[in-house]
């Protein structure tokens, strides 16, 4: 008998646990947590302890596919490979669009994005972080210089107060809810606003409900009481921050006295007091913020207003402290650093900066796309519904817009307008079903890389089994690709650690790193731009990364939601996730572990709004908005704000995105997945 310990890190949430694949004879057959690591200290969420059990999947992809006359016929890598290159040759380069995923390594996200500027010379690269924090992205860079999150994960056990709004962070990073329940212990304070009562809100010292896409009122009127007060941190604002009385000029209008506020939001008066009294005194308060945050078509505005409350209590910049942007997906923030983003190079070099540019095209020795700004991936669906489309053809890499994305059956008509589409993955997703090529990828444990978590924390995973069949590594697909299109000098990468090697010569955050560095489980936190550079846990302790070192207060005024309820579609739907699944369930759908918890979706709604409409528990009812309809059982809970309903999107049958609202932030173009108006009915009887 063959065995052998493969130490890597998870594939699903941010965090970045540490796991030890069992292999024996060549399969995973079992996890166990990394003793040693620093972030999970030995422990697991279910989704961690069950990663291995979708690898061996007789359904995995295991070759190249070729879709004939509407059907799939299995192909020769080298057939695909030539069908590939040559129709997306035969398109001008700006019809052209590449998706990256957070679910593959940094160094493969790197390679997609280098693809598309270098091989096909689109601006047109983008990935799923626009769905889930691309506001955080924008908001944070405007507020602190990075929009990153700006402490590590053990800090958060280090907090005094814990303000979590917008995170049900103990189901969705549920290694980083122990942080919160060590905090707690040591005598920390809990804040949690939601408007569902979480397994996150059971732990609050302080819990409300509130009605989703009204934070940034909560927020100035928590700023308003605190400086009614003289909570505020006066010497750090003044020395350490810029444009504080432009947001004082705003959070003290009377809009929002705690009074409107509370109407506003639907939270008690006195529990406002109490959230900005204990949030304003405690030594070091940190706020836990994820995609109810970020989901809105005033996300940016959410995040700045995050941020400003951050800055107000002197919070930012220590132990303890911090906005605590949860990133989603393993490989979220390394995608973005990567560059797998429209309007920036790895490390968040502008593309319409001329040195970016001259420098990225000397690295790369070739000439690149044009320095402007791309299509996003929302872009890329309404672009795609003009008549004529402005794209003929996309390259998806192990996303599954046809689950994850907002108002599906506009995605579909979308997808279904492209000339020509591949999908690289490693199951026949529903997205992969409409597309003319499919190439067989691999996943996490039959590959070499590096991921960056929510903390920035670089870490390994490792290889520890071969794909199945013909199916190759990600980033090998697309070198061979691109030798096939004619740049094969731009990538002869022979390891996953050459091309983190090319990463680190291009990109300042990540320039001090190396393999041999990130060895160990505490691997390394970006920036660390040298080799003797020890990396930076907290970021913004002296200064902020803009140029004069200043963080920027940002005035914000509350604007509602995109779409309000109604008297046609009453109710207001939020969407999220469970603690056994995961986005859009490829992976944890095939895992019989996870799957058996929660194999259906359902609808929660409140137990006065059932009674009202005569719905009992598990019935199936039908929920309607103006984009579609879905039939799904009621879940009938006291645990959800009166007028509000929540769905779990994991599930493609009965598609929570069928119904979402495609209205975006106008600066970061996030969709507003966390509310929109929604009608549910019984279901007559024929
Ligand atoms: Fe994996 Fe996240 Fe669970 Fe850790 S908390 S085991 S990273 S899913």
């Amino acid at each position: 008998m063959d065995m052998k310990i493969v130490p890597t890190t998870c594939p699903y949430c941010g965090t970045g646990c540490g796991l030890n694949l069992v292999v024996k004879d060549g399969k995973v057959v079992s996890v166990a947590a990394w003793q040693r690591h620093p972030v999970n200290e030995g422990k697991l969420c279910p989704k961690g302890r069950y990663a291995h059990e979708f690898i061996h999947r007789p359904d995995r992809l295991t070759k190249p596919l070729i879709k004939k006359d509407g059907k799939f016929v299995e192909a020769t890598w080298d057939e695909a490979y030539d069908l590939v290159a040559k129709k997306l040759k035969s398109f001008k380069p700006e019809e052209v669009m590449c998706l990256s995923s957070a679910r593959v390594s940094n160094e493969e996200n790197y390679l997609m994005q280098k693809f598309a500027r270098t091989v096909i010379k689109t601006p047109h690269v983008d990935h799923c972080a626009r769905l889930c924090h691309a506001s955080t992205v924008v908001g944070l860079a405007g507020a602190f210089g990075s929009g990153a999150m700006t402490n590590d994960i053990g800090g958060i056990a280090e907090s005094k107060c814990i303000f979590v709004l917008g995170s049900n962070t103990v189901e969705q990073h549920p290694l980083i809810g122990r942080k919160i329940v060590q905090a707690k212990q040591k005598g920390a304070k809990v804040i949690c606003f939601d408007p569902r009562f979480t397994p996150t809100a059971r732990l609050a010292d302080l819990y409300a409900s509130f009605y989703s896409g009204t934070d940034v009122a909560l927020l100035n009127g928590l700023m308003q009481h605190i400086i009614k007060n003289g909570w505020e941190a006066k010497d750090y604002i003044a020395t350490r921050t810029k444009d504080f009385e432009k947001v004082k000029a705003v959070v003290m209008k009377p809009e929002y006295s705690l009074d409107n506020v509370s109407r506003i939001t639907g939270i008690a008066v006195k529990d406002l007091e109490t959230a900005a009294e204990w949030f304003a005194k405690s030594p070091a308060s940190c706020l836990c913020y994820s995609m109810g945050i970020t989901q809105h078509t005033t996300g940016v505005d959410n995040v700045k207003s995050v941020a400003n409350l951050l800055m107000l209590t002197g919070n930012v910049g220590k132990i303890g402290g911090g906005v605590n942007a949860l990133r989603g997906q393993n490989n979220v923030q390394g995608a973005c650093d990567m560059g797998a983003l429209p309007n920036v190079y790895s490390g968040y070099q502008n593309v319409t900066l001329e040195p970016s540019q001259t420098k990225m095209k000397e690295a790369w020795g070739c000439e690149i796309a044009p320095g402007k700004v791309g299509y996003t991936v929302t872009d890329a669906i309404n672009v795609l519904c003009d008549s004529p489309p402005k794209l003929k053809a996309i390259y998806i890499m192990g996303e599954n817009p046809m689950v994850s994305d907002p108002d599906l059956h506009h995605v579909e008509k979308a997808l279904k307008n492209l000339e020509f589409l591949v999908v690289q993955d490693i199951f026949l997703t529903e997205t992969a079903q409409l597309a003319d090529v499919v190439l067989p990828a691999s996943c996490f444990a039959e590959k070499d890389g590096t991921q960056t978590s929510t903390e920035r924390r670089v870490q390994r995973f490792r290889k520890a089994v071969n794909p199945p069949g013909d199916a190759k590594v990600d980033w090998q697909i697309i070198c061979e690709l691109a030798a096939k299109m004619g740049c094969a000098k731009q990538f002869p990468f022979k390891s996953a650690e050459e091309i983190f090697n090319e990463v680190a010569k291009v990109t300042p955050s990540y320039a001090g790193m190396s393999y041999a560095r990130i060895e160990k489980p505490e691997a390394l936190h970006w920036p660390c731009p040298t080799p003797e550079h020890p990396g930076t846990p907290v970021l913004h302790t002296q200064k902020f990364s803009h140029p004069d070192g200043l963080g920027v207060f940002t005035p914000i005024e509350f604007k509602p939601p995109a779409e309000v309820p109604d008297a046609e579609y009453p109710f207001i739907l939020t969407t999220g996730r469970c603690i056994w699944q995961w986005h859009t369930g490829s992976m944890t759908r095939r895992s019989s572990s996870l799957e058996r918890e929660e194999p259906e979706s359902w609808l929660e709604i409140n137990t006065e709004d059932a009674k009202a409409l005569g719905i009992q528990n598990r019935e199936v009812v039908r929920a309607i908005t103006r984009r579609g309809e879905v039939k799904v059982a009621a879940r009938v809970t006291p645990d959800i704000k009166r007028n509000e309903v929540f769905m779990p999107f994991h599930y493609a049958e009965c598609a929570a995105n069928t119904l979402t609202n495609n209205a975006l932030d106008p600066t970061a173009k996030i969709p507003e997945f966390k509310a929109c108006a929604v009608r549910v009915e019984k279901i007559k009887e024929a």
